[in-house]
Formats: structure tokens, C-alpha cells, sequence
């Protein structure tokens, strides 16, 4: 092949459009992994990280499926994905579940064990010229307590995230609306907007921000984020609902959808070195900014993805309707 085409080939594999379907396909497999899992579990499908946070038969499959799909349509692209297959490595038990689960939602259901932690260690990438990020379960804990939690699928080309598939298992299509059905997938790609989907693949809507709503989001866990600040810029700002509190990026979806009109997570004092990873954000970033918001760090930074796996460059989350930013970044100011 003469080096013009296999450029041109090379630049072709790097355009989104090209990514949509597959990233669309893997994340909704991925959801239903999960919820099987989750209809399923038994106390020794959940183990701890090193970290001491959890990790589940679920984190394992998602992402191995996820991995599959993206390095078996796009070899060459890197994904840097939040888990391994380490843990697996050294329980048997554990990755023969996996395995279990993985077959089934593979064709011919003859996946290996070694095959799993193979799909699973494609995660390991590296953050490059034009990379995927993956959360194959983000919310980890709020998938343990049956809540919110999201599979979170991104593709950054130059740093810019340039398309976002965030899939909600339990997020109603309209929060607070007990008859609608549970199970929401969004899917935002630079320039064309941010479309919502049913967890089984339907197109629902465009969605989008809005001014009508003064109300903010903020993580159901105490220690990540510091909930007392979030209140004072609230009450800076004059909002007086009480806050949504949520598991996992589908804080963003809600405020895509006009539910919230800010998503705020600065760093929780006891934690002052914490540095947001790019999985728990890229995805989300996308969905909101499509829908037309804003999202920044605590200072009014742009997020910076191409710093490693943490954002060494960015302190705490500021995620918007647009409007109301400005005036967050200056009541942080103010009060901070
Ligand atoms: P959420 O469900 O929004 O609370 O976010 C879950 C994510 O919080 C997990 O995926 C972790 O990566 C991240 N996390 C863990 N510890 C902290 C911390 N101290 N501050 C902020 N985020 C954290
Ligand atoms: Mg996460």
C-alpha cells in the first residue's frame, strides 16, 4: 500500500463517524451485561481494588466487551479503560463468572477465560494523538445499592472529545416520572447535538439544556465531592431546591436534559491531591457540552485529557446549562 493511501486509510479510521455504531453496539451489550448481573448477584461477584474501592463481575464484563468491539473494529486505536485484568488473573472463580456472562453475549459463546482477560487488557492504552476512554462501570458503588450507574464509552482526537456514548440502566427517560420506562443511552457527537436512546437501542430525542430549571446535582458519596461548598454556591446563586444526588456521569445526562442546571463536584477537603480521572468525565464532558452547556474545572478550566489517566491539570467539576456559568465560576471566586 503506498504511504498516501495507508495515511489516508489512517485518517479515515480516526473520524468518529466511523466509531458511532460500534461504540453505540458495544455500550448497549454492555448494559445488559450489567443488568444481568445486577438481577443475578451474589455477595462474591463484588471484590476489592487496592484502592479499596469495589469492582464487580459486572466492571470486568463491561469492559471486556466494550474492549472486544472497539479492538476488533479499530485495532490500532488505543483505549485507556479504567480496569485490568489482574485481579481475574488470581481468582479463578471470579474470571470463570466472567467468562460465563461474556459468552453470553458473544456469537458463538466459546470465549475463553484467557480470551476475557485478553479483551479486558486492551484497556490499557495509552492517552495519545486520538485515543478511547472507558468507564465500564462508573457509579460502581451505586451499582451495588441498585441506583444510578453508567457505562461511559468517549473517543478524543487532539484532546478534544469528539464523541460520547453514556449508557444509564436506571435512569428513567424523564427522571421523577414513575410510569416511564428505566434505561437511558446517550449519545453525543462533536457538532451534531446530543440524542437520547431507549437502553435497547430506540431513538427517543434531542436533548437539551435548560434555563427553566434551578436545581443542582451533586455525588450521592460524602467523600467525593464537599457538599457543604456545593450548598453555599447554591445558595450564592439563589437556587433553593434541595440537590439531586446521583451515582456516576448520569449527573451529566440529567443536566443535558434540562433536569439540572448544574453538576457540581469540587474536591472534598479531606482529599486535597485527588485528581479527577479522564473516564469519569469525558463521556459526560460531551453529552452536556452537545446539548449545549458548559463544563469546566472549579476555576474555570477547560478539562485537560491529555495529562495521563488523572487530570493533573484540573481541580473539581463545573458542568452547566451555559448560562448560569459565569456566575458559578464567580461565586467560587467569591466564597473560595
Ligand atoms: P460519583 O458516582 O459521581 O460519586 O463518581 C464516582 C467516581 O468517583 C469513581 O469512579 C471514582 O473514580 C471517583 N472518586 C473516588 N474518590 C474520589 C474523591 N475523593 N473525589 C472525587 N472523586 C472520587
Ligand atoms: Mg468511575
Amino acid at each position: 500500500m503506498s504511504n498516501q493511501k495507508s495515511s489516508l486509510l489512517m485518517a479515515e479510521s480516526r473520524k468518529p463517524r466511523a466509531k458511532v455504531q460500534t461504540a453505540i453496539d458495544a455500550v448497549l451489550k454492555a448494559m445488559r451485561l450489567c443488568e444481568e448481573v445486577q438481577a443475578e448477584m451474589v455477595p462474591t461477584d463484588a471484590i476489592q481494588k487496592t484502592d479499596r474501592s469495589p469492582v464487580t463481575v459486572a466492571d470486568f464484563g463491561s469492559q471486556a466487551l466494550i474492549c472486544k468491539a472497539i479492538g476488533d473494529a479499530f485495532p490500532d486505536d488505543p483505549i485507556v479503560a479504567e480496569e485490568s485484568a489482574q485481579a481475574l488473573r488470581e481468582n479463578a472463580s471470579l474470571l470463570a463468572r466472567v467468562t460465563g456472562y461474556v459468552n453470553r453475549f458473544c456469537e458463538d459463546a466459546s470465549a475463553s477465560t484467557e480470551n476475557v482477560c485478553e479483551w479486558i487488557d486492551r484497556g490499557s492504552g495509552e492517552v495519545g494523538p486520538s485515543f478511547w476512554t472507558l468507564d465500564p462501570i462508573d457509579g460502581t458503588k451505586g451499582f451495588l445499592r441498585r441506583d444510578q450507574y453508567a457505562v461511559a464509552l468517549a473517543y478524543i482526537v487532539n484532546g478534544t472529545v469528539q464523541l460520547g456514548v453514556l449508557g444509564c440502566p436506571n435512569l428513567p427517560h424523564r427522571l421523577n416520572d414513575g410510569d416511564v420506562q428505566r434505561g437511558s443511552l446517550f449519545v453525543a457527537t462533536r457538532g451534531e447535538g446530543t440524542r437520547l436512546y431507549t437502553k435497547t437501542g430506540d431513538f427517543i430525542e434531542h436533548v437539551h439544556v435548560s434555563e427553566a430549571v434551578h436545581r443542582f446535582a451533586e455525588s450521592v458519596e460524602s467523600t467525593h465531592g464537599d457538599s457543604d461548598a456545593h450548598g453555599n454556591i447554591a445558595n450564592a446563586l439563589g437556587i433553593t431546591e434541595s440537590p439531586v444526588r446521583m451515582d456516576s456521569q448520569a449527573k451529566y445526562g440529567i443536566v443535558s436534559r434540562g433536569e439540572a442546571s448544574l453538576y457540581i463536584r469540587l474536591p472534598n477537603p479531606a482529599f486535597p491531591d485527588y485528581r479527577e480521572c479522564i473516564w469519569d468525565h469525558a463521556a459526560g464532558l460531551i453529552v452536556v457540552e452537545e446539548a449545549g452547556g458548559t463544563v469546566t474545572d472549579a476555576n474555570g478550566t477547560p478539562l485537560n485529557f491529555l495529562t495521563g489517566k488523572r487530570m493533573h491539570e484540573n481541580r473539581g467539576i463545573v458542568a452547566t446549562n451555559g448560562k448560569l456559568h459565569q456566575h458559578v465560576l464567580k461565586a467560587l471566586s467569591d466564597l473560595y
